[in-house]
């Protein structure tokens, strides 16, 4: 049944607003997902060919808390 009432409609349209803000967090959401599943497909490559837990940079190995932190961290401290 169509809203009768101003307020109805005025309801309606802040229920819609609250999706739509719903559904711009879940997007942000995931894509951020998407970024952090890419950088652990890479930090698994990075375990084949045995430059895991090495800096890209300076080739030295990543500092253990660093990689603790973020086991997907290709850089030492210093580079990050
Ligand atoms: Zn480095």
């Amino acid at each position: 049944m169509p809203p009768e009432t101003s307020a109805e409609v005025g309801a309606e349209k802040e229920e819609l607003a609250e999706k739509m803000d719903e559904y711009e967090g879940n997007t942000a959401i995931l894509k951020q997902l998407e970024i952090k599943y890419n950088e652990v497909k890479e930090a698994l490559a990075r375990t084949y060919d045995g430059t895991f837990g090495h800096c890209d940079v300076c080739k030295k190995p990543i500092e253990e808390d660093r990689l603790s932190a973020n086991p997907s961290a290709k850089t030492c401290k210093e580079h990050m």
